[in-house]
């Protein structure tokens, strides 16, 4: 439990509403991650009551406040200087104490945390034709972004066209280049003529279109479009994958969602008021959390482990009672047709992982109340340990490297263990993934020295005493 004391520094996010918010998963965790004595409430504030807010939580000493909508913009005249960035867009997100000057300073985190998120991606953006779709709050941000980072033609296109051109006319001004035009959402088919078909562009999907649970809604439907796309960027994060990102990469294209923007901003905003750097490690520990948040797991059972550390064993007797039973590489050998040992010597083990992650993306679309015994290395990939998780609880079954042997010395079916030195290769392997098995799992169990009915049991009772919790 989290002490506060007469020391403990207070952050928020003010805004309305704010029941939903996930800033404080990010801002608590590097909280606890880098134990500060800090905290980082929200506060629901009401438009009416906005400038009082912000002298009160001044005069309150509280140290730093996100704000969300529809706050935006008014907070800009409420603030004693302004970042370039926020000025540039017109809309403050983070404002930071400022004693000298009796109140907060101004600043967006939006702009560079979609930055951060996009470069992290290993995308850039000088020289592109980008398309933005949308022209409402976020939208202005992206659209100073593709701007200062010298996208060559900037188009926006919006339901309400003026919106789109209010835009266009302020940037083009802002930077003095006529780089960015307006136009409605339908006139997107004007666009294929003006691009040679070689070069494809880049699109920021800022509507509000596919947010859950509207899953299925998009902008635009026609496939002709999304031909023409190489990398699709949607601003939301929930769903994982919308309906948007669906057509990019079905056309072909990357596609992203706006979680990492979430990450980002929060994480500058954090570095502003505490005066540090959070490091890419941090960040993604952040970023697991954050994904959790979204997706809780269902009611499946996931077993991970070591080769020979019981997970088939444990999941056939966990099978009696009333779960159905997946073994993720029985399952792959039979999509892909053909063994593992196949699968390694065909394609190799990135293909594999590749398969793996599929996988579980599949089983989360389909499974309930089943027990899920998977391969040895599925959690090595840091998006399979997010996915395994949201697959359901993560058991961790956990065996010396004794047993282990003793269970696999004769089994030459094993890919990994093919070599000179196979005890050697235990060892080395297990010093590599212990610390990944502990990272992904929820909860772990001593093997050696228990029987699998054991085993089976102890996960029983633990799972009907979380069970009983949430009744
Ligand atoms: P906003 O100011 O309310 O703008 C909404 C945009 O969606 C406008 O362009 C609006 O067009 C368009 N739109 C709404 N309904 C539409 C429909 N039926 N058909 C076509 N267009 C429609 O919202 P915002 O603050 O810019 O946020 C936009 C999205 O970005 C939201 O889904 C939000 O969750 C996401 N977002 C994500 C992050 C992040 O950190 N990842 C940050 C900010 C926002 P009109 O102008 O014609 O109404």
């Amino acid at each position: 439990m989290m002490k506060i004391d007469g020391k403990t520094r207070v952050c928020g996010l003010i805004g309305d509403p704010v029941e939903h918010t996930l800033s404080p998963v990010i801002h608590n965790s590097l909280n606890e991650l880098l134990s500060y004595n800090s905290v980082y409430v929200p506060f629901h504030v009401e438009s009416s009551g906005l400038h009082e807010a912000i002298t009160g939580a001044y005069e309150l000493g509280i140290q730093g406040l996100n704000v969300t909508v529809p706050h935006k913009n008014a907070v800009c005249h409420m603030v004693t200087s302004l970042d370039p960035i926020a000025e540039g867009i017109g809309a403050v997100n983070t404002l930071v104490r400022d004693e000298e000057g009796h109140g907060y300073k101004g600043y967006n985190t939006d702009m560079p945390g979609l930055l951060r998120a996009i470069t992290s991606d290993g995308i850039t953006l000088a020289g592109e034709t980008v398309i933005i779709l949308g022209a409402g709050g976020a939208a202005k941000a992206v659209a100073y972004m593709c701007m200062k980072e010298q996208a060559d033609t900037i188009y926006i296109l919006n339901r309400t066209v003026e919106k789109a051109a209010a835009i266009a006319d302020h940037m083009n001004t802002l930077f003095g280049e006529n780089r960015m035009q307006a136009a409605s959402l339908e006139e997107y088919r004007n666009l294929f003529c003006e691009q040679p078909d070689t070069k494809k562009y880049v699109v920021f999907q800022c509507t509000s279109m596919g947010l859950c649970p509207r899953n299925d809604a998009a902008a635009i439907h026609d496939m002709d479009f999304y031909q023409q796309v190489k990398v699709g960027f949607d601003l939301i994060y929930n769903p994982a994958e919308t309906r948007f990102m669906k057509y990019v990469r079905s056309a072909g294209g990357q596609a992203y969602n706006g979680l990492k923007m979430l990450l980002y901003q929060g994480i500058i905003a954090y570095e502003l008021w505490n005066e540090c750097m959070i490091s890419e490690e941090l960040a993604e520990e952040v970023y697991d959390r954050l994904y959790e948040a979204i997706h809780p797991a269902s009611d499946n059972l996931v077993l991970i482990g070591f080769m020979g550390s019981g997970k088939t064993t444990v999941g056939q007797i966990l099978k009696k009672h009333g779960y159905s039973l997946i073994d993720t590489d029985d399952y792959i050998e039979q999509s892909e047709g053909m063994t593992i040992k196949e699968i390694f010597d065909t394609h190799g083990e990135a293909y594999f992982r590749e398969v793996e992650t599929r996988t579980l993306k599949e089983l989360i679309e389909t499974t309930h109340h089943a027990v899920i015994s998977t391969g040895g290395g599925m959690p090595l990939r840091r998006e399979n340990a997010r996915l395994l998780r949201e697959l359901g609880t993560v058991w961790y079954l956990r065996a010396g490297e004794e047993t282990i042997w003793n269970r696999v010395k004769k089994d030459t079916s094993r890919p990994l263990l093919q070599c000179e030195d196979p005890k050697g290769r235990i060892h080395e392997l297990m010093q590599e993934r212990e610390p990944i098995y502990k990272k992904a799992a929820r909860a772990e169990l001593k093997c050696d020295d228990r029987s699998p009915e054991a085993i089976a049991e102890r996960i029983l009772q633990v799972q009907s005493g979380r069970a009983e919790q949430h009744n």
